[in-house]
C-alpha cells in the first residue's frame, strides 16, 4: 500500500478543493459526497457509500426514493408506526 500526501488550503469559506490526482484516485466525480471522518490523528477522507438515513449503517439497506434505511431501522420504524396506529385507532 502507497501512502500518498496531498496538501490544499482552506479557504475563507472553509472549503478545501481536492486536487485532481486525490479524486483520480478516489473515482470521485464532480457532485460525489464524500465522507470525512475525525480521528484523533486527523481527518480522513472517504467517498461516500450510501448509508442509512436514520443510524448510518452501510449494510442491509433498503432504497426509498432518494434515501436509504438498513432493515434493522424499517424493522423500528414499522413497529413505532404499528404502536402509534393502535393509539390512534377508535374502539
Ligand atoms: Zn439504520
Amino acid at each position: 500500500m502507497t501512502n500518498l500526501i496531498f496538501s490544499s488550503r482552506v479557504d475563507s469559506w472553509f472549503r478545501v478543493e481536492l486536487p485532481l490526482e486525490l479524486c483520480e484516485r478516489l473515482f470521485l466525480q464532480p457532485g460525489d459526497k464524500v465522507r470525512l471522518r475525525y480521528t484523533t490523528k486527523g481527518a480522513i477522507l472517504t467517498k461516500a457509500k450510501p448509508c442509512c438515513s436514520l443510524c448510518g449503517s452501510e449494510s442491509r439497506l433498503r432504497p426509498f426514493g432518494q434515501w436509504f434505511l438498513c432493515e434493522r431501522c424499517v424493522s423500528w420504524v414499522i413497529s413505532t408506526e404499528l404502536k402509534s396506529e393502535k393509539k390512534s385507532r377508535p374502539e
